[in-house]
């Protein structure tokens, strides 16, 4: 199946690439137990994306696409975190995450987002880099190596792009915005999220200033998903209907 290694749309710590995942638990290069922890985690973080916008099971074939492994290989891994307790299997429908395995799941997603955080508040790396690196960085860091991130990126709630960082136990904060696609015109809300992690996007908006805590209003949207025309602070600015469904903006000044 071709699919687009370049492509990185997705919520941070779940849209994954290049991802080698040990399938049998026995690493040739002799992986710890925490890199076998870190591949189940790795599934079951893709799971709960795949779950979290819909009630349907996510099927096998969902998950071999998203995390670019064989069919047979996500069959197998399924099984045995069926076994395991991290999932519900519904035969011939697909899987979903018991209460287990959300929570391992959000400590992979807490894992990836904090990285990024630290890359950014820390290493001073752009916000255009950090997802990559991350990716790479979580299957060798350990908990105490994840704590001292956190403190030193002074607890940071969210990651650069504006996604959620999931609490040490496990809690994913609730988040109140809506795509700017979807917005009234008129509204005067506040950016949160973006939800593409394209280097170039991030840059072209960074370069405009239309990043997480910027405020702006809608001042209109052309017909048959055309542009949408926006006032920041700086000035006003267009942007492509494809840009404008991946801003995240919660409604409101006060926000
Ligand atoms: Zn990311
Ligand atoms: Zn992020």
């Amino acid at each position: 199946m071709e699919v687009n290694r370049s492509q990185q749309k997705g919520l941070c710590g779940l849209a994954t690439q290049d991802s080698a995942l040990p399938l049998n638990g026995v690493g040739a290069n002799g992986e710890t137990a925490e890199s076998i922890t870190h591949a189940r985690r790795e599934y079951l973080a893709e799971i709960y994306r795949l779950q979290s916008s819909t009630d349907e099971p996510v099927t096998t074939t969902a998950v071999a696409v998203r995390l670019e492994v064989s069919p047979p290989a996500v069959v197998r891994m399924i099984r045995r975190l069926s076994l395991e307790g991290y999932l519900r299997r519904q035969p011939y429908k697909g899987v979903r995450l018991t209460p287990e395995g959300e929570r391992e799941a959000l400590k992979s997603i807490r894992r990836h987002r904090l990285l990024e955080a630290f890359l950014v508040t820390v290493m001073k790396f752009g916000w255009d880099e950090v997802h990559e690196h991350a990716h790479g960085m979580e299957s060798v860091i350990n908990e105490q190596f994840e704590d001292r991130m956190d403190e030193l990126a002074g607890y940071p709630k969210r990651c650069p792009h504006g996604d959620p960082i999931p609490s040490k136990d496990g809690q994913m904060p609730a988040i109140n915005d809506v795509s700017l696609a979807a917005t009234p015109l008129g509204t005067e809300g506040v950016i949160r999220r973006i939800r593409n992690h394209t280097p170039d996007k991030l840059r072209y908006l960074a370069e405009h200033q239309l990043v997480p805590g910027a405020a702006i209003t809608l001042l209109n949207r052309a017909p048959f998903n055309g542009p949408v025309r926006l006032k920041a602070p700086n000035g006003e600015h267009v942007l492509g209907a494809e840009m404008a469904n991946d801003l995240f903006i919660e409604i409101g000044r006060g926000a």
